[in-house]
C-alpha cells in the first residue's frame, strides 16, 4: 500500500496538533509513510493562513462534542491505524470540564473503535496537572512532591485527566488487546498555534510586542519562585516525536509517560532573551508588592492590538486569541518549583530532548515568520 500508517489527529490546529500535522507527513518519520487526517471545529487556515495550504493533511471540520457530528465524520475513516488525541476545551469549572471533555473522547472512540479494523494504538495527551490537581484545586489539594514520576498515585480530587484515562482504558479493553494506548503528560508547552487555549510563547510574544509599541519595559509579572527557581518546559515538536515513538515502538505500549525537554532553565535567564528579541528593556522580579497579573495589565489592549495588526500587516488575529493571559499568570505565578522525571521515557527507549533556550527562541521566530507578531 501507498501508506504504512494512517494517523487521525484530534485537535489538529492546536499547539501539539500543529506539530503532529507537520511532522507525521515527513518522509523520514517512523512508521511512515503516513496518511494524516486532522480534526478541529475551525478550518486550518484560521491558524496557518496560506503558508500551510500545501501541507499533506486531510482536514476534517467536525465538532467532536456533538455525538452525531463525530459519528458522521469519523466513522467513515475505516483506514485509521493510529489516533493522536490532543484536543480539549476549558469550561473553567472542573465539573463541567469533566463532562464535556469526557464526552468528546467518548464520541471519538465510539466512532473510530468499531469502524477502523486496523486500529493499533491510541495516544492520549493530558499533562502535569495529573500531579498538581486541576486548575480549580491547585493550592487546595496537596500536590505530589516533585520530581513527578508516572507511578505516583492519583490525587484525591476530581480531574478530567483521570476521567479521560479511565474512558480510554475502558474502551480499549473492548478490543481485547488488539489496540494499545499511551498517555503523554507534558508541562508548559512551547509551540505554535493561534487556535490554542494555552499558547505560552505566543502570549509572551504578544505581551513583549505590546510593551515595545507602548515604549514600556518588559516587566516580570510573576513570583520570586518562578523567576529564580528551576523550571522545565515541553517543546511541541518533541511532544509530537514522543507521541509517534509511543505509537510505533513496542516498548512504549500501555504506559503513561511524562514528556518534558529533559533540561532545566530559569526564567531570569529567558526573560532577557525575550526582551532582546523584541528590542525592549526588561525588569525582573522586584518584590511581592510589584507583582501584577497580565489578565489585568492586558485588559483594554484590544484596540491597540488591532492597530498593530494593521500597521505591520500581521495575520488577522484578535488579542484574546493570541494572548492567553490567565495561563501565563498561572505558570509565572507558581509558588513552588514543579519538575518531572524523564527517566521512564528513557528507560523505555525514548532519548529525545530539547535545549529549552533554543526551543524558546525558535518558537518566537516562528511566531514572527507567520506574522502573528511584529
Ligand atoms: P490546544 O488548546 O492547543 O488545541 C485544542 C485543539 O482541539 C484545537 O485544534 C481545537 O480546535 C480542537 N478542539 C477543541 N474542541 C474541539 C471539538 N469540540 N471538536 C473538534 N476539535 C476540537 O490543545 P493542547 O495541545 O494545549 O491541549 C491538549 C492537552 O494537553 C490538554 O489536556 C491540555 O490540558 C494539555 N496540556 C497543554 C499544555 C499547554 O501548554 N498548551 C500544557 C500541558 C498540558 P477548534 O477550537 O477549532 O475546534
Amino acid at each position: 500500500p501507498k501508506f504504512q500508517s494512517v494517523g487521525l489527529v484530534i485537535g489538529v490546529t492546536g499547539i501539539v496538533g500543529n506539530s503532529l500535522a507537520e511532522i507525521l507527513p515527513l518522509s523520514d518519520t517512523p512508521g511512515g509513510p503516513w496518511k494524516v487526517y486532522g480534526v478541529s471545529r475551525r478550518p486550518r487556515s484560521v491558524s496557518f493562513g496560506s503558508l500551510n495550504e500545501g501541507l499533506a493533511v486531510e482536514h476534517i471540520q467536525c465538532d467532536v462534542s456533538d455525538p452525531d457530528d463525530a459519528f458522521a465524520k469519523l466513522s467513515p475513516l475505516t483506514d485509521v491505524t493510529h489516533v493522536f488525541y490532543v484536543a480539549w476545551v476549558n469550561r473553567i469549572v472542573e465539573a463541567e470540564n469533566r463532562e464535556v471533555n469526557s464526552a468528546m473522547l467518548r464520541n471519538v472512540l465510539a466512532a473510530v473503535l468499531p469502524n477502523a479494523p486496523n486500529l493499533q494504538h491510541i495516544c492520549l495527551q493530558t499533562g502535569r496537572k495529573h500531579y498538581l490537581g486541576s486548575f480549580e484545586s491547585i493550592g487546595k489539594v496537596k500536590a505530589h512532591e516533585p520530581p513527578f514520576r508516572e507511578d505516583l498515585p492519583r490525587l484525591d480530587c476530581p480531574n478530567f485527566y483521570y476521567d479521560l484515562e479511565d474512558i480510554l482504558f475502558e474502551e480499549v479493553a473492548k478490543r481485547e488487546g488488539a489496540v494499545t494506548w499511551s498517555i503523554h503528560r507534558p508541562t508548559t508547552i512551547f509551540g505554535f498555534s493561534t487556535c490554542s487555549l494555552m499558547n505560552f510563547v505566543g502570549s509572551l510574544c504578544a505581551y513583549a510586542a505590546i510593551c515595545r509599541r507602548e515604549g514600556a519595559p518588559l516587566k516580570w509579572p510573576g513570583s520570586r519562585v518562578a523567576w529564580e527557581g528551576f523550571s522545565d518546559a515541553s517543546d511541541a515538536d518533541l511532544i509530537a516525536e514522543h507521541h509517534i515513538w509511543a505509537a510505533i515502538d513496542p516498548y512504549a505500549k500501555n504506559e503513561p509517560f511524562n514528556c518534558s525537554n529533559g533540561d532545566l532553565f530559569k526564567w531570569k535567564h529567558l526573560w532577557p532573551l525575550l526582551a532582546r528579541e523584541f528590542g525592549v528593556e526588561w525588569v525582573g522580579y522586584e518584590g511581592e508588592e510589584r507583582r501584577f497579573k497580565l489578565v489585568d495589565a492586558m485588559k483594554e489592549k484590544e484596540g491597540l492590538w488591532e492597530e498593530m495588526v494593521a500597521e505591520h500587516a500581521l495575520a488577522p488575529t484578535r488579542l484574546e486569541e493570541v494572548g492567553n493571559w490567565w495561563f501565563v499568570d498561572a505558570v509565572l505565578g507558581v509558588e513552588e518549583v514543579h519538575l518531572d522525571s524523564m527517566n521512564k521515557s528513557k528507560e523505555h527507549g525514548f532519548l529525545g530532548f530539547r535545549n529549552t533556550v533554543s526551543s524558546f527562541i525558535s518558537w518566537i521566530d516562528k511566531m514572527r515568520a507567520y506574522r502573528i507578531v511584529p
